[in-house]
């Protein structure tokens, strides 16, 4: 059995996400409708403690209300101006961001779900209007934007874009990791506990980012010329960035076939050419991840192999979720 699988009962509900409210059917918008995404209001909901926030409404825009859109020759610092009345809406947000985004450190968010083309909440390729010539869409919400300056490491995503299987398993992931680290660096954190963090978390980290894991692994050999606080912040956003990497089909076949290598001497030899064939079909394209992470981790099992058993790497989010299931 998995003694340690890293995505337990216990500690999946308490994982807090924040989201856009109207994502869960909040009627919220301008015109005193909802966007309610069933991916985020069904699934998502199912597995995080969503924390929804409105700006609009929480400023006190009213609801419903006029539109408004990002104005300005600048795309870093945008003015939110009613469509209509020309109301400058921007000191507002801009004041009521830095108040709301302060109290969220409270929830201690390991993600946040927003909804795409806001001129408040949208994370990617938001309008923005010129003062001379076209829009363009290379704008961002004043209040994703303020979130995302002010916790770097949170993953963001949009409603979106989480229709992709690939961003949406990345999203997920990056969930779950930021959680796994924040349990680990929780108060008075150990160096022994962190050298067994990081050894269970190899494999996940080299799907993601060979080279990041080497230097991730330097780092940890250094841990005893650092504060504390300084690893911490250093590991923590290296970690970050290595998970933000897709992890690629190449990149899991490499892992893969390491993993692969702990059986070697362990299962007959028809049963690792079984393991090296699936996971060749995974390489081409015939079958989903999901498919060779099964049949390996059968055998690890089997063969209890306690080191790969407590790998992140063999559930790195609830299965229910179907993240690797796409081919
Ligand atoms: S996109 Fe943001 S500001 Fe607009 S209704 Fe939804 S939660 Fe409110």
């Amino acid at each position: 059995m998995n003694q340690s699988k890293p995505v337990s009962e216990a500690n999946v509900p308490s994982i807090r996400v924040g989201v856009s409210s109207c994502l869960l059917g909040q009627e919220v918008r301008y015109d005193g409708g909802h966007s309610r995404d069933r991916y985020v209001a069904d699934t998502l909901a199912e597995h995080f403690a969503l924390v929804p926030v409105c700006p609009e409404a929480e400023l006190g825009m009213g609801t419903p209300r006029e539109t408004v859109r990002l104005h300005g020759d600048d795309l870093a610092r945008p003015r939110m101006i009613g469509s209509l009345s020309a109301t400058d809406w921007t000191s507002g947000m801009n004041r009521f961001a830095a108040t709301r985004i302060q109290q969220l450190g409270s929830e201690n968010l390991c993600g946040y779900v927003f909804k795409k083309n806001s001129p408040s909440c949208g994370v990617f390729r938001v309008k923005v209007y010129r003062d001379k010539g076209m829009p363009q869409r290379k704008g961002r919400g004043l209040f994703a934007s303020a979130f995302a300056q002010r916790y770097p490491l949170v993953p963001l995503e949009e409603e979106g874009r989480l229709q992709d299987s690939g961003l949406r398993e990345n999203f997920v992931e990056r969930v779950f990791a930021l959680h796994r680290l924040q349990q680990v660096f929780t108060g008075r954190w150990k160096r022994s506990e962190l050298m067994t963090f990081h050894a269970n978390e190899k494999y996940l980290l080299m799907a993601h980012d060979p080279q990041g894991l080497k230097y991730l692994g330097q780092l940890v050999g250094q841990v005893k010329q650092h504060t504390p606080a300084q690893f911490r912040d250093q590991y923590m956003v290296a970690f970050m960035a290595i998970m933000a990497r897709t992890a690629t089909v190449p990149k899991h076949v490499n892992a893969l076939q390491h993993v692969a290598g702990h059986l070697r001497g362990l299962v007959s030899s028809p049963a690792r050419e079984k393991i090296l064939a699936v996971i060749a079909e995974f390489k081409q394209g015939y079958v989903p991840l999901i498919v060779p992470m099964t049949l390996i981790q059968h055998y690890i099992e089997l063969h209890d192999v306690p080191y790969v058993n407590r790998q992140t790497y063999l559930t790195p989010h609830p299965r229910e979720l179907k993240l690797r299931n796409h081919a």
